[in-house]
C-alpha cells in the first residue's frame, strides 16, 4: 500500500499533512481496521470508485442517506435545479416549508419540525428544547448510542445510577456532563431504578431505537414500551434519535416499526437527519406543537442557523422522499437487504465461521460472534482482529463496509441482486481464510 502509484495513499499523506489524521470525520481514517483509507473520487448507482480508479461495491452509502444509490437521475435534476435558483438565502422558501410537510406526512408523531444542517444540531437542539420545554435539567442515555457530539451527549456511565456520567472526549469538563445519566441498552430494572431516584428531574430519556451506533442493536420491544410509560409516568419527554432510522427502516422510521408491536406508540420528539438529506447537509427535529412552541422565534429556547432549510438541500431531500415514498419502495429495498444478511450467515455457516445478523428495511448489521447482542459491553466482546481480517478482505475484492466493527451497514435500491449474491461469494471467499487460520 505504499507503493508510490498508490494513489490513496499520496492523497493521505498530503491530507494528514494539512488536516488532522487526514480526515474530517474520525471513522473514516481506518485507525480501527488499519492501512489507508480509500480517497473516493466519484460514486454512481451502488458503486464508488476511489483515487486508483478501483470500484467498490458501496454499503456504507455516506453512513446512511444514500438510500437510492448515487446519482439518482430524478435527484440530481432536482440538485441541478436548485443550484441555479441560488445557493443560499438566509430568507424563508417554499421548498422548506415542503419538506416540512412532507416529513410530518409521514411522521405523524409530530406537527412541526424546525431544519438544521446536521444530526449533531439536531441532537442537541432537541435537548435544549426538552429541558426548556419542561424546566427540568437531566436527560438519560444509553450506553453505545451515538447522538452527535454535542458536550452533553459525549459521556459513558459514571459509577453508580446517582452519580454523574464521565466525559468520553477531552474538552468536556465534568460539570458540562452532570445533568447526562448513562443507562445500559434494553436493561428495563436498571431504567426503573434510575426514574424511581430522580424520574421528577428528568427532561428526556434520548435513545436509538434501533442502535446503529453499536452495529445493530435492537431496543427489545419491552424496553421501548417501559421507556414509553416511564417518560409518560413522570412527564419526561421521549426522545427517539432516528438520525440513522428515519426512513431507513421504514418510511416512517423506527417509531412505526414499534407501533406494530406497542399500539398507538409514539416518541415525544424525535431527531432526523442522513437519508432526508439524501447526501446533503440537512437534518430536523420534531414533536408536538406544545412542546415545539417554546422554540425561537415563538418561545424563549434558543436556537438558529444560517444555513439552516438550505434550498439546494431542502431540494436534495425532497427529490429523496419523493422517490422512496413510492409504492413498494421498502418492500424491495428490505428483501435486498436481508438476502444480503442470509447470504452472508450461509456463506459463513458453510466456512465454520461464528457469524449473526439482522436488518430492518435498509439498514443491516453483523458480528462474528454466535448470537445477536443486546448491550454495549455485549458488542464490545466481537473480536476486533477477526473483523479487521473480514474487513481487508472484504475491500481487496472491491466490497466496501463501514471501517469498524460497531457500525451499521446499509443497502440502496440501486444495489441489483447480482451485486448482492457478488458480495455474498467474496465474503465466502475471505470466510474461507478465517477459518483456516
Ligand atoms: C449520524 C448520527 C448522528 C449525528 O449526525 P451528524 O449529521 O453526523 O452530526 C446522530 N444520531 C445518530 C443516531 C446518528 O446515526
Amino acid at each position: 500500500m505504499t507503493h508510490p502509484t498508490d494513489l490513496n495513499q499520496v492523497l493521505f499523506d498530503r491530507a494528514s499533512k494539512v488536516i488532522p489524521g487526514g480526515v474530517n470525520s474520525p471513522v473514516r481514517a481506518f485507525r480501527a481496521v488499519g492501512g489507508t483509507p480509500r480517497f473516493i473520487s466519484r460514486a454512481q448507482g451502488a458503486y464508488i470508485w476511489d483515487a486508483n480508479g478501483q470500484r467498490y461495491t458501496d454499503y456504507i452509502g455516506s453512513w446512511g442517506p444514500m438510500i437510492l444509490g448515487h446519482g439518482h437521475p430524478a435527484v440530481v435534476e432536482a440538485v441541478q435545479k436548485a443550484v441555479l435558483e441560488g445557493f443560499s438565502y438566509g430568507a424563508p422558501t417554499e421548498r422548506e416549508v415542503e419538506l416540512a410537510e412532507a416529513i410530518l406526512k409521514i411522521m405523524p408523531s409530530m406537527d412541526m419540525v424546525r431544519l438544521v444542517s446536521s444530526g449533531t444540531e439536531a441532537a442537541m437542539s432537541t435537548i435544549r428544547l426538552a429541558r426548556g420545554a419542561t424546566g427540568r435539567s437531566k436527560l438519560i442515555k444509553f450506553e453505545g448510542c451515538y447522538h452527535g457530539h454535542a458536550d452533553a451527549l459525549l459521556v459513558k456511565a459514571g459509577s453508580g445510577l446517582a452519580t454523574f456520567g464521565n466525559p468520553t472526549s477531552s474538552g468536556v469538563p465534568p460539570e458540562v456532563v452532570q445533568h447526562t445519566v448513562v443507562l445500559e441498552y434494553n436493561n428495563i430494572e436498571q431504567l426503573e431504578e434510575a426514574f424511581a431516584i430522580q424520574g421528577h428531574e428528568i427532561a428526556c430519556l434520548m435513545m436509538e431505537p434501533i442502535c446503529g451506533n453499536m452495529n445493530f442493536v435492537r431496543a427489545s420491544v419491552p424496553f421501548v414500551k417501559r421507556c414509553r410509560e416511564l417518560c409518560t409516568q413522570y412527564g419526561a419527554l421521549l426522545v427517539f434519535d432516528e438520525v440513522m432510522t428515519g426512513f431507513r427502516v421504514a418510511l416512517g422510521g423506527a417509531q412505526s416499526v414499534y407501533a406494530k408491536d406497542i399500539p398507538g406508540f409514539e416518541p415525544d420528539m424525535t431527531v432526523m437527519g442522513k437519508v432526508i438529506g439524501g447526501g446533503m447537509p440537512l437534518a430536523a427535529f420534531g414533536a408536538k406543537r406544545a412542546v415545539m412552541q417554546h422554540l425561537a422565534p415563538l418561545g424563549t429556547v434558543y436556537q438558529a442557523g444560517t444555513l439552516s432549510g438550505n434550498p439546494v438541500a431542502t431540494a436534495c431531500g425532497l427529490a429523496t422522499l419523493a422517490e422512496i415514498s413510492k409504492p413498494g419502495f421498502y418492500d424491495e429495498l428490505g428483501r435486498k437487504t436481508r438476502a444480503l444478511i442470509s447470504g452472508l450467515s450461509q456463506a459463513a455457516a458453510a466456512e465454520g465461521v461464528a457469524f449473526c445478523g439482522d436488518s430492518e428495511g435498509g439498514m443491516m448489521g453483523f458480528y462474528l460472534l454466535p448470537e445477536l447482542p443486546q448491550t454495549y459491553s455485549q458488542v464490545m466482546k466481537t473480536e476486533g482482529a477477526k473483523f479487521n481480517q473480514l474487513f481487508h478482505g472484504l475491500l481487496d475484492r472491491g466490497v466496501y463496509i463501514a471501517p469498524a466493527l460497531y457500525e451499521a451497514g446499509f443497502v440502496s435500491n440501486a444495489h441489483t441482486d447480482a451485486d448482492i449474491a457478488a458480495t455474498v461469494a467474496a465474503a465466502q471467499d475471505v470466510f474461507k481464510s478465517l477459518s483456516t487460520q
